[in-house]
């Protein structure tokens, strides 16, 4: 038909009348073909719509749905413009390790002359899982005060800045340094340390450890397509070290109750979602303590996320909650070390914390979470102590650990010894092989760790 038109279109004038007719139907099919475009457009557009808001308004409870309160009272023209945008959910993997517990025969790993320092070593084994996150947390224990200052261990620590230097390099992005040993070269090694990454590194995010009340103040929020995640870092204590009157903001302290749920409020106001990393809990048990637990239901209640703990130098279990309402936090109690030079075997496994964490439309949840238990591999000497994941550790490699050579049976008083979970195997330093770290990881996070 269409050529027919053409040829009469063209036809010059042969039978105007015909020729108008023609014109005129067409047009009409074209005005049509147009119109019923246009309807079936606004018809998938309006079905889109309904569909991303029906997901985001039955978006089951006990998936973790957490709304910040500055969503909650947007008006409804932002929810549509968010519901709209459903079909791409933005993803944030979330991982973290625990206590960087500089001791001599660490630092030490790191030179050859006492000069010149590097640490790359430590992370080695570790980089790919840093690599596939967006949030990737370290737990740095001891202040970097560094050389100048004079380097120190137990009790009152001093390390190397190069550690800070080798934690950057390895891909760490949000350095935590609210622990007991923030002040252990007082105020000034605190200062020199904040100082040091300002200078050095000052794309670096550093929480718990401060210059100045602005910076104190300020709630950190990682930020990714929109996904937003506030993280909150605090400490127990500082070993009795008290905080200077001049600086009461320079370390995030565990303390007042009410200051800690307006942060929290503050920062599910800033954020979509909430990790809290506090450094508590008791040395050497491999439980949450009552203390935990109190804090524990405080973030509950006050609608946190995630919790990851650091401080008792061994693992602790992992824990899922419910809130009456339906809203769902997980909380890792304790990451154990990732690298020390401590004289226990138990010391020796800590923890690698997995998430991710995903916004869809108006709602954010927990997707996924597990733990990978990690081993230090104790050796003396220039870049030989390191750490492995657990699943890569050989029994060859734990023959070699030089924690086999420590003392022959766990020696402080706080130690459960297994006493409190059954199946944990004997402390007995000549029992550190393959089998002892993988049965003593699973006695201490039972479901959340198969071998
Ligand atoms: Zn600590």
């Amino acid at each position: 038909m269409s050529s027919e038109f053409s040829q009469k279109y063209l036809g010059k004038g042969k039978n105007t009348k015909k020729r108008n007719k023609m014109i005129l139907t067409f047009t009409l099919l074209i005005i049509s073909f147009l119109c019923m475009c246009f309807l079936c457009f606004a018809f998938i557009y309006t079905e889109n719509n309904k569909k991303a808001i029906t997901s985001s308004a039955t978006q089951p409870a006990s998936s973790g749905v957490t709304l910040s309160s500055q969503e909650e009272t947007t008006d409804s023209s932002y929810g549509l413009k968010e519901a709209s945008n459903t079909d791409s959910p933005v993803t944030i993997n979330v991982m973290m390790i625990g206590d960087m517990l500089i001791h001599r025969g660490v630092y030490r790993s790191g030179t050859t002359d006492n000069v010149n320092y590097n640490f790359d070593h430590l992370f080695a084994n570790i980089l790919d899982d840093i690599e596939e996150a967006d949030m990737r947390i370290v737990n740095q224990e001891t202040i970097l005060g560094g050389t100048e200052m004079g380097l120190d261990e137990y009790p009152n620590f001093n390390s190397p800045q190069e550690i800070g230097d080798a934690e950057v390099e390895a891909g760490f992005n949000i350095i935590l340094h609210a622990t007991n040993h923030a002040l252990d070269k007082g105020l000034t090694g605190l200062n020199t340390t904040v100082s040091y990454w300002k200078t050095n590194h000052p794309e670096m995010s550093v929480l718990g450890i401060y210059d100045s009340q602005e910076d104190a103040d300020e709630i950190y929020v990682y930020e990714k397509e929109g996904f937003k995640v506030a993280v909150l870092n605090y400490t127990y204590g500082t070993n009795g070290i008290p905080i200077p009157q001049s600086a009461p903001y320079c370390v995030n302290m565990l303390e007042d109750e009410e200051k800690i749920r307006d942060d929290i409020r503050r920062a599910k106001q800033l954020a979509d979602m909430v990790i809290v990393s506090p450094h508590w809990g008791s040395e050497y048990v491999y439980y949450a303590t009552s203390y935990q637990k109190e804090w524990t239901e405080l973030f509950l209640e006050e609608g946190v996320d995630v919790v990851i703990g650091t401080h008792p130098h061994v693992l602790e279990p992992v824990e899922e909650f419910t809130r009456e309402d339906g809203h769902r936090m997980v909380v890792y109690y304790s990451l154990g070390n990732f690298v020390s030079n401590q004289d226990e075997i138990p010391r020796m496994i800590g923890g690698m914390a997995k998430l991710t964490l995903v916004k869809e439309g108006n709602s954010a949840r927990i997707e996924s979470y597990s733990i990978e238990p990690l081993v230090t591999h104790k050796l003396f000497g220039y870049k030989l102590i390191t750490t492995y994941k657990l699943s890569d550790y050989t029994n060859e490699l734990a023959l070699q650990n030089a924690i086999r050579r420590d003392t022959p049976q766990c020696t402080d008083s706080r130690c459960v010894c297994g006493a409190d979970i059954t199946g944990l195997p004997s402390h007995s330093a000549s029992n550190f092989t393959l089998d002892f770290c993988q049965q003593f990881s699973k006695a201490v996070l039972g479901d959340m760790y198969d071998y």
